[in-house]
């Protein structure tokens, strides 16, 4: 498997893990604050603040369940439906070349927040791997952040004016 080299992500798996569910407190806070994209009926889409590549957002359903077996039907179909459409918004907005979508179920598996299931949608450039590390400076990150979230923002706004 290609490993994508983020050392940035250090500061993250450093971090003292917060008690309560990063999900679950996103979906009830200011959604800019939080980086929320997008909201539907029962998920929704989040930037990853600490992101494989810009534009590394997640999907996640709003209920907290640790995995894609506890969903029902309905659930699961706009939880993919919004996989879907972060691809678009992130064609839109970024042009990557490729994308990895993934799910991560259990710490063994590398789920950082193993109670609250959430697919990853990482956008993948040629060359990210080397060029990644470059951009990757302490200083840049929250700001490309906060740039990458306005930018799919607007994109997923955008599907939703067609
Ligand atoms: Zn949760």
């Amino acid at each position: 498997m290609e490993r994508i080299f983020a050392p940035w992500r250090i500061r993250y798996v450093l971090a003292p893990k917060p008690k309560d569910c990063i999900f679950c407190s996103a979906m009830k806070g200011n959604e800019k604050e939080m980086l929320v994209v997008y909201k539907a009926k029962n998920s929704f889409v989040i930037m990853n603040k600490n992101p494989y590549n810009p534009g590394h957002v997640m999907v996640c359903p709003k209920r907290h369940v640790p995995s894609t077996e506890e969903l029902n039907d309905e659930e699961i179909l706009e939880l993919m439906t919004l996989v879907n459409l972060s691809m678009k918004a992130i064609r839109l907005s970024m042009n990557p070349e490729g994308f990895n979508v993934g799910i991560n179920l259990g710490a063994v598996a590398g789920a950082g927040i193993e109670g609250h299931l959430h697919v990853h949608v990482v956008p993948r450039w040629k060359g990210d791997t080397s060029f990644m590390p470059v951009l990757a400076d302490v200083q840049i990150v929250p700001q490309a952040l906060e740039e990458s979230y306005e930018k799919i923002r607007e994109a997923f706004e955008s599907l939703f004016r067609k």
